[in-house]
C-alpha cells in the first residue's frame, strides 16, 4: 500500500469518504458507490431481464439446479445459495454448493436436512421435503412473502386486472390454474367470473402472505402451521401460472407496468417454487436411484473474496454528478434535496463478497463440463453482466444462469482476476445513468 495515500487520508481527514485507511481499493471503491446509487434509485425500465418474461426454463438441469439453491436457502442475512451439478454416470448425480461467503453451520445443517429429506422420504413424499424446507427455510419464506404481499397490494390498488376485464376469457380452469382444487376451498369462487375469480384469489394470497411476513418475528415462527404455509405455497405457484400475467405484458404500452407485472409474477414464482419444485425432486430421486451426493465449494481459488470491507471515497452526491452527458446535465438542474433520501442512505463503508455463481465459475473454470449455475434469488445485475463477459473472454465457456431480475446488489465483489471487469465496471456506471435518466427525466411512454 503507497503511502502518499496514507498521508492524504490524515490531512484530509474531515470528509467521511477520504480517511480510507489502509485497505482502500479505489478501484472497488468506485465500482460498490455506482452500486449503491442504482439500488438507492427506482429501478431503470430501459431494459427488461429475462424474469421479467420468463419464468421458467426450457434447460431441464438449469430449473433443477435453480430448485435445489432455492430449497436449501435460508434466507438468512440476505445469504443466495449457488450450485453446479456434475453428472457421475447414468444415473448418479453429484453437486457443489456455495453461497455469498462461507457458510453458516445453520446453512450446512439445511443442506444436510434437505439432501437427507431426499433421500429418505418415507411414504409421503411431498409432506416429507416440505416439512424438512419449513423447518430451516422460513425466513426466506417470509421475507419472500412480504414481496408478495406487497406487488399484490400494489396491483390490486392499481386495478390493472380492470384494464382488461372486457376481454374475451377462456373457461375458469384455463385462466384460473388450480380453479377445481380452489373451488372447494373458497366458495366465493362458485358464482366468480374470471376476472372476480382472480381477484378473489390473490386477494387470499395477500393476506396469508402478509400474516407470514408479519409472523417472522414471532417465537413460535419456526413452528407456523404446516397446513397455512403449505397452502400458502401451492397458491403462489398456481397463480404464478395465471395467464393474466402475460397478457398485461404483452398488452402493455407502458413500461412501468410491464416491468411491475412481471416482477410480481416472478415473485409469485419463486415462493410457489417450494411446491413446484416436488414433483421434480422426486422425478431426479427416482432417475438417479437416490445417488445423489454432495459437497461445499471450497474457495481456494484466487480471486474468491469474503466479507471485504470497501470504504466509499465519493459522497453520494459526487457519484450522482459524475454521470456523462445528458445524466449529468439532468443531475445538475435539479435541486441537491432531491436526493436527501438516497444521500442519508447510502453507506460510508459496505462489506462485500463474492457472489455464489461467480464462485463456483471461479472454482470450476472455463473447461468444466458443467456449464450451467443454479442461484436461489436469480443472479444479480453484475453478476450477469461478468458471467457474459467471462464467456466472451474464454472460448469454451458457456455458463448460463436461470432468468432473474437481474436487482443490483451493491455487496457485490471484484475478483481482480480479468481484465474484462473494467467493462463490467463502466456497464454498472451507464446503468446508473440510465437509471437517473430514467427517474429524474422519464419520457412519457415510460409512465
Ligand atoms: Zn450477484
Amino acid at each position: 500500500m503507497n503511502l502518499t495515500n496514507g498521508a492524504k487520508s490524515l490531512v484530509l481527514r474531515s470528509s467521511p469518504y477520504t480517511h480510507t485507511g489502509f485497505r482502500s481499493d479505489h478501484k472497488h471503491a468506485r465500482l460498490t458507490e455506482e452500486l449503491q446509487i442504482i439500488e438507492l434509485v427506482p429501478p431503470p425500465i430501459t431494459s427488461f431481464p429475462n424474469g421479467i418474461y420468463h419464468t421458467k426454463f426450457k434447460d431441464e438441469k438449469l430449473t433443477i439446479l435453480d430448485d435445489i439453491a432455492s430449497a436449501i436457502a435460508t434466507g438468512e442475512c440476505n445469504k443466495k445459495v449457488g450450485d453446479a451439478m456434475e453428472e457421475r454416470g447414468a444415473s448418479s448425480v453429484h453437486f457443489i454448493l456455495v453461497v455469498n461467503g462461507l457458510p453458516s453451520s445453520r446453512e450446512e445443517a439445511a443442506a444436510e436436512r434437505f439432501f437427507k429429506a431426499l433421500l429418505y422420504p418415507g411414504d409421503h413424499f411431498v409432506p416429507h421435503m416440505l416439512e424438512a424446507m419449513r423447518s430451516y427455510a422460513m425466513p426466506r419464506i417470509a421475507r419472500l412473502s412480504g414481496q408478495v404481499a406487497e406487488s399484490i397490494e400494489q396491483f390490486l390498488q392499481d386495478d390493472l386486472i380492470q384494464d382488461i376485464a372486457d376481454d374475451a376469457w377462456g373457461p375458469h380452469v384455463q385462466e384460473v390454474p388450480g380453479f377445481q382444487a380452489f373451488r372447494n376451498r373458497f366458495p366465493e369462487l362458485e358464482i366468480a367470473s374470471v376476472p372476480e375469480a382472480l381477484t378473489i384469489l390473490l386477494e387470499r394470497l395477500r393476506e396469508r402472505t402478509s400474516e407470514v411476513h408479519q409472523s417472522a418475528d414471532n417465537p413460535s415462527f419456526t413452528t407456523h402451521d404446516a397446513m397455512f404455509v403449505n397452502g400458502l405455497l401451492v397458491l403462489a405457484h398456481h397463480l404464478s401460472k395465471a395467464p393474466i400475467f402475460n397478457r398485461l405484458i404483452r398488452r402493455s404500452t407502458r413500461a412501468v407496468i410491464v416491468l411491475f407485472v412481471g416482477g410480481l409474477r416472478y415473485k409469485l414464482a419463486m415462493l410457489g417454487r417450494y411446491h413446484a419444485c416436488l414433483e421434480r425432486l422426486r422425478t431426479l430421486a427416482k432417475r438417479t436411484e437416490m445417488k445423489i451426493t454432495y459437497e461445499w465449494c471450497t474457495d481456494d481459488v484466487a480471486g474468491i473474496v469474503n466479507d471485504r470491507p470497501v470504504v466509499m471515497h465519493r459522497s453520494a452526491l459526487e457519484v450522482i454528478k459524475a454521470a456523462e452527458d445528458r445524466a449529468t446535465r439532468i443531475a445538475i438542474s435539479v435541486s441537491d434535496s432531491t436526493f436527501g433520501k438516497i444521500c442519508s442512505q447510502y453507506k460510508p463503508t459496505l462489506t462485500v463478497s463474492t457472489h455464489p455463481t461467480i464462485r463456483l465459475i471461479l472454482k470450476l473454470g472455463s473447461t468444466a463440463q458443467t456449464r450451467l449455475v443454479g442461484c436461489s434469488g436469480g443472479v444479480c445485475y453484475a453478476c450477469s453482466e461478468w458471467i457474459s463477459r467471462y464467456n466472451d473472454a474464454h472460448p469454451g465457456a458457456m455458463w448460463t444462469a436461470g432468468p432473474s431480475l437481474q436487482e443490483v446488489d451493491s455487496t457485490w465483489a471484484l475478483t481482480h482476476r480479468f481484465p474484462f471487469e473494467e467493462d463490467v465496471y463502466q456497464s454498472i456506471k451507464e446503468a446508473k445513468e440510465i437509471s437517473l435518466i430514467d427517474w429524474l427525466d422519464p419520457s412519457p411512454m415510460d409512465y
